[in-house]
């Protein structure tokens, strides 16, 4: 939808058609885990510009319930089907924006009643009703029942969710809210990995806190139950639950264009040119289902987050309007809240990445406090920053605080300095703004910048 408004708008007499095979568009689905928490009352909420606007406002012609089954490069045309048969369109460019399927790994019983995903608005809406039915079931379990309950007088559940990434985190916040007793299965040894270990250890110490046990370094073996989920089972454990939520990553959307004749890249997503142009002249692909370029490293690189998604849109949308547009690289820059603690993270953090891509990489993680010493409250944030020995290359970061003392908009000046390809010692002279509500004279950033750039 980014496209098709931005391509409209840069010319109004472009035709442009949009084919949903759902109902919804324009969606967040970045929301949904707190529209399950109840923080959000209505999926409506979570829809920025609705399809009666794109439609009479925006003058798009938006077919929702219309699942394109078929592009034909030769002829320029797509298939679309919908309850009254196929349609067929012909196109002059043409945008494939099929995001991505959240993967479910092969464990036996991963398709029982009672084990969800979460990567739709028809997923969310579902997990809202699980939470709302078990809460008014009133099913009760007394403190004594589990260990992630030891906290609460009552809970529901138990229930669990495989996986410690961000949608793992943000659905163990959305559940314990509702005080359910939640079973979090890590099998690396730390969640939210893409992020420092300084940053998961701090989350992790938080969720102990939280209601929330999490196993690490523990491979889910089964889903087990007689009809519906009843326990997961592991190497050495069989945990009592009564739902289990997956949340192990998402895979590209690809098979529509596939069948096309659109080359993927390695990373299994749709390859494109800096102009998201794909093998096939005039078809672009952006989103969660293409590929993009790591401003450091210059490689392909699959990293499905929502202003990726945006701005390459925006881009294409741009191209086709007659202003050829590159829509830039990606740091892999996310962020992230864990019940009362907030995380960022940029760039390449992982020594193996880095020393692939010819770097020689050196991390050093400071706690530092989030406002001056002497101003109420406040906390700490935790700033980890990977450099380049050799060349003092700020190459990645990753920062926590408590919710609210700023490691999620203290990042973005580590993106800064990422994606301009900046020195430590660069970084470390940034004006960056100061007042004693916000932070110390020197701001955790650069205190992190100074003291890396003093043991390199
Ligand atoms: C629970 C959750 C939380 C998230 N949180 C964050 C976050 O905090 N920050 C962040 O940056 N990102 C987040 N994301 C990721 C973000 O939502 C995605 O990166 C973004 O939505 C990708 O946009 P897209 O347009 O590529 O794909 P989508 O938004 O998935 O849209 C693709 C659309 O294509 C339609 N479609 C697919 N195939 C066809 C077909 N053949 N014919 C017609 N229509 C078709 C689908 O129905 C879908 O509506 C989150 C995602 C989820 C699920």
């Amino acid at each position: 939808m980014s496209a098709a408004s931005k391509a409209k708008r840069d010319d109004p007499d472009l035709d442009v058609v949009v084919f949903e095979k759902g109902q919804w568009v324009s969606y967040g689905a970045c929301g949904l885990p707190y529209y399950i928490k109840g923080e959000i009352q209505s999926l409506d909420d979570l829809v920025s510009v609705t399809p009666e606007e794109f439609c009479e406002e925006r003058d798009i012609d938006l077919r929702t319930g219309h699942e394109v089954v078929d592009i034909d490069p030769d002829d320029a045309v797509v298939t679309a089907r919908n309850d009254d048969g196929d349609v067929t369109q012909a196109y002059d460019a043409l945008l494939v924006a099929t995001g991505s399927v959240a993967v479910t790994p092969p464990i036996e019983g991963v398709d029982r009643e009672g084990v969800y995903t979460l990567g739709s608005m028809s997923d969310g809406k579902e997990l809202r009703e699980y939470v709302a039915r078990a809460r008014s079931d009133g099913n009760l379990q007394q403190p004594d029942r589990g260990p992630a309950c030891q906290f609460l007088e009552t809970c529901h559940g138990p229930v669990g969710i495989v996986g410690g990434g961000y949608i793992g985190v943000e659905m163990a916040e959305a559940l314990a809210a509702n005080d359910f007793e939640v079973h979090l299965f890590q099998r690396g040894g730390r969640v939210l990995k893409p992020f420092s270990e300084a940053t998961s250890e701090a989350v992790l110490d938080h969720l102990a806190g939280q209601n929330v046990a999490v196993s690490l370094d523990t491979e889910v073996r089964e889903l087990d139950g007689d009809g519906a989920v009843e326990a997961v089972v592991t190497a050495d454990t069989r945990v009592p639950v009564e739902m289990v939520l997956v949340g192990t990553g998402v895979r590209p959307r690809t098979d529509l264009a596939e069948a096309a004749g659109v080359e993927l890249g390695e990373t299994g997503a749709i390859a494109t040119d800096a102009s998201r142009e794909t093998n096939l002249p005039g078809v672009y692909a952006a989103g969660d289902c293409a590929e993009a370029e790591h401003v450091v490293t210059g490689e392909a690189v699959y990293v499905p987050l929502a202003l990726t998604a945006n701005r390459h849109g925006r881009a294409i949308g741009r191209t086709v309007a007659g202003r050829p547009t590159d829509g830039g690289g990606v740091a892999g820059t996310a962020a992230v809240k864990a019940f009362e603690m907030e995380a960022a993270r940029t760039g390449i953090l992982d020594h193996d990445v880095a020393r692939d891509a010819g770097f020689e990489p050196i991390t050093e993680s400071i706690e530092a406090k989030s406002r001056a010493g002497y101003y109420p409250d406040g906390g700490t944030v935790t700033v980890t920053l990977t450099v380049d020995r050799p060349s003092g290359r700020v190459l990645g970061g990753s920062l926590v605080s408590e919710y609210g003392e700023g490691a999620v908009h203290r990042s973005h000046a580590i993106v800064g300095a990422v994606t301009e390809g900046l020195t430590v010692s660069e970084l470390s002279n940034y004006d960056l703004a100061y007042a004693p509500p916000f932070n110390t004279t020197w701001d955790p950033i650069l205190t992190a910048a100074k003291v890396i750039d003093g043991r390199r």
